[in-house]
């Protein structure tokens, strides 16, 4: 069989805007609007249905930490907690704080070592009966048979809410949610410290990949007998609050941040340190790597394996103090987003958006 080439033309958020609508029973003011969503999670300390602002700090170093899921839970947002913390970490974490921890996620990968981590995890606190019990089953290539039988084995075992990822097709989410995922993350490529486009050739753009796999998501509700339908996650190239929006507009339910949360003091990590005029010393950048990163494998798994490559970039980031006022640029940004689109709640901003395809969105004269 010959190569195919599909003809029409993918489109990332930089190559769309929405456009702004009208509508009389919209909300008066950015005050009126609410960000909070009903949440996949459930809090199992209250037995209370959850909402939450649909955004998730990625679960990366230097972005998805316990400290950042502590400050972020303040605005309503969620973490993936990055799966190198340690069970005694994350037990004391989810026991001494549930009400913080019910917008945690655990993440994991798909080998033995990730299941063995997370039976210990679920028997601790199973005892103490309070966790949220939502996973995120987090693989390169979400596309294979043994992610699937993973996943369906996990399902078997643990129950739960599964987020399952990555993948970027119509095809790879009918993959994932026969497989037993509940939630299904997008995104092949499209990182801030993402290499896998240049050294594999492979990938998707972002916004068309959120609107092809909220289709198929759409596709299996209507042919399903339970009613039931995967939630969809756009993870990865956000670069600015409106990325965002337009990602929830395209009618993903979440979106997944990494590198616009970076350089925070709640990422933690390496700092680079400068003498001030004053003689104090000043953090002016922080380290911030892909988790496929050759620093990512140094740290975590003592080198990059001969047989792989190094799909991650090492950046250091501009140090920009406290999340907090990051939260707030982006949370003010979506109310912004929501008031031009004449919706009052954020979940409605998915119904009926309009976009239009640009080739120029941003006056980039005095800088990006
Ligand atoms: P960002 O918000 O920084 O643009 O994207 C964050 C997402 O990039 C993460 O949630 C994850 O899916 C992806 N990612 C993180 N580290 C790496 C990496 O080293 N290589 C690749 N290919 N993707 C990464």
């Amino acid at each position: 069989m010959t190569a195919k080439v599909i003809d029409d033309v993918k489109l990332d958020y930089s190559d769309v805007m929405l456009v702004p609508r009208c509508n009389p029973d919209g909300p008066a003011s950015r005050q009126d609007v609410n960000l909070l969503a009903r949440y996949m999670g459930k809090r199992l300390l209250e037995n209370s249905a959850m909402t939450a602002v649909p955004i998730i700090a990625a679960n990366m170093d230097g972005v998805g930490t316990i400290d950042m899921c502590r400050k972020l839970s303040e605005h309503n947002m969620l973490t993936a907690l990055h799966k190198h913390h340690t069970v005694d970490e994350l037990t004391k974490f989810y026991i001494d704080y549930p009400h913080i921890a019910s917008y945690a996620i655990y993440s994991m990968g798909a080998n033995q070592d990730d299941l063995v981590k997370y039976r210990e995890f679920d028997m601790r606190l199973r005892t103490a009966t309070i966790y949220n019990n939502i996973v995120c089953i987090d693989v390169a290539n979400g596309y294979t048979k043994e992610t699937a039988d993973f996943i369906k084995s996990f399902r078997k075992q643990f129950g739960g809410t599964i987020i399952a990822g990555n993948v970027v097709t119509r095809e790879g989410v009918r993959h994932l949610w026969e497989a037993g995922a509940n939630v299904i993350k997008i995104g092949i490529g499209p990182g801030s410290v993402c290499t896998t486009r240049k050294l594999t050739g492979i990938g998707y753009p972002q916004f068309s990949a959120i609107l092809e796999c909220v289709k198929e998501a759409d596709h299996i509700l209507y042919n399903s007998k339970t009613y039931k339908k995967p939630l969809i996650i756009a993870d990865g190239g956000i670069t600015c609050p409106g990325d965002i929006a337009k990602g929830l507009a395209a009618g993903a339910d979440y979106v997944m941040v990494g590198g616009l949360f970076a350089g925070h003091d709640e990422g933690g990590g390496k700092r680079v340190m400068t003498c001030a005029e004053d003689g104090t010393m000043k953090t002016t950048h922080m380290k911030f790597y892909g988790m496929a990163s050759k620093a990512a494998q140094d740290k975590h798994n003592g080198g990059v394996a001969e047989y792989r490559a190094s799909e991650g970039k090492e950046v250091y980031v501009p140090y920009r103090g406290s999340v907090n006022y990051t939260c707030r640029e982006i949370l003010g940004g979506l109310r912004s987003s929501c008031t031009l689109q004449g919706v009052s709640n954020i979940d409605t901003l998915k119904y009926g958006a309009t976009f239009i395809k640009v080739n120029r969105q941003l006056n980039n004269v005095f800088g990006a």
